[in-house]
């Protein structure tokens, strides 16, 4: 057996420690005779296995006390109609700063429940730059600002965390939570799915500062309520076991590697790989963000007509890379380099680009 490199979006590569761990545990785990996910959640085995993720997730991004660490069913997108119903009262107005798709679609699951007020639109230049802080007209009295930090799609990322006061700033993580260090107390909330960064599809992290929990938000019903889940330890009804099991696992082969500072270090050294090639390129292969807010997770990029890219989409997979196709609202080429994609897979994107481009350019 063989594995590719796989540079898919998400649900995305795992650590091929982490899936050999499950595979040896399937039918039996840790000798009690049955599969973690056929145990009761409210057994001693599960609740282990869920505190012990919770517990090294805040060791991996040093979540201080005063912040709850939520595990949710229902991805990233359901927190984003979550947030209004739970942090904003009925009319307000919450900010949002748009970048990219994700940046919409957060809008577009708020706008039932809340004023909507976007700051600031990468739209009009493409979602090729983020729109600067000085330039974002911020609401006094909004409930919250919404960011997404890093867009999956457009290939933008916040390289710093921006000021916006007293209002509590909500991010969306989904994309690039643990691929660096995070200065948690900065923000009120940080929402991810699990499927980019931190192991498998089903489950999402929401980190919540403790004290936003008490706001009254608007009526909704109990499993839609934050603070509910965060009084019953993400209980309050049957969570997904397995995927939860996953994200464990998935976070201590992080912390085993050496944390969020040495995934920072290969972030950065597999993204300089893959944008060195494309600007080394004479224009063969093109990524049009503005350097200071490209992505190190999610890499678009562009040949020069539909042909050439329809044939490096085929003759990737071919040579062992997988999932290279461009998001269809961008087109082109796409390489997503997650914290479970090694260097050395970054390394063989940018051979094969170099040999592509020899062969067709
Ligand atoms: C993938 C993604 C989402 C959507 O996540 P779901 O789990 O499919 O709801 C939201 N935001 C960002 C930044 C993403 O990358």
């Amino acid at each position: 057996m063989t594995r590719a490199y796989n540079f898919s979006a998400g649900p995305a590569t795992l650590p091929e420690a982490v899936l050999r761990q499950a595979q040896a545990e399937m039918l039996d785990w840790n000798g009690v005779g049955a599969s973690i996910v056929e145990l009761s959640h409210r057994g001693a085995e599960f609740m282990g296995v869920a505190a012990e993720a919770e517990a090294n997730l805040r060791r991996l991004l040093s979540i201080p006390d005063d912040y709850a660490v939520l595990f949710m069913a229902g991805g990233a997108t359901t927190q984003q109609a979550l947030l209004p119903l739970n942090f904003a009262a009925p009319g307000q107005t919450a900010d949002y700063v748009v970048t990219g798709h994700w940046s919409r679609t957060a809008i577009r699951q708020a706008r039932p429940y809340v004023n909507v007020h976007v700051v600031a639109d990468g739209e009009p230049g493409g979602f090729r730059d983020i729109p600067p802080r000085a330039q974002w007209s911020l609401s006094p009295d909004a409930a919250y600002v919404h960011i997404t930090a890093n867009e999956t799609i457009h290939g933008v990322e916040y390289r710093e965390v921006p000021d916006v006061g007293d209002v509590p700033l909500f991010a969306d993580f989904s994309s690039s939570i643990a691929s660096g260090p995070i200065d948690v107390s900065r923000y009120g909330l940080i929402y991810a799915g699990a499927q980019k960064n931190l192991g498998p599809v089903g489950i999402a992290v929401v980190i919540v500062r403790r004290e936003l929990l008490e706001r009254a938000g608007q009526p909704r019903a109990d499993i839609f309520t934050y603070a509910s889940h965060a009084a019953r330890d993400s209980m309050l009804n049957t969570p997904p076991t397995w995927n939860w099991y996953l994200l464990g696992l998935t976070v201590k082969w992080m912390l085993e590697q050496g944390g969020v500072e040495e995934f920072a270090r290969r972030s950065e050294a597999k993204a300089a790989l893959v944008y060195e090639a494309i600007d080394s390129s004479g224009g063969f292969y093109r990524n049009e963000v503005a350097p200071a807010v490209r992505s190190r997770m999610n890499i678009p990029f562009f040949l020069p007509d539909e042909t050439l890219t329809a044939r490096f989409v085929a003759e990737s997979r071919q040579a062992g890379l997988l999932g290279l196709k461009g998001h269809k609202a961008v087109g082109g080429i796409r390489a997503s380099l997650y914290n479970a994609m090694p260097v050395e897979g970054a390394r063989a994107l940018v051979e094969f680009m170099r040999d592509f481009q020899r062969r067709h350019g």
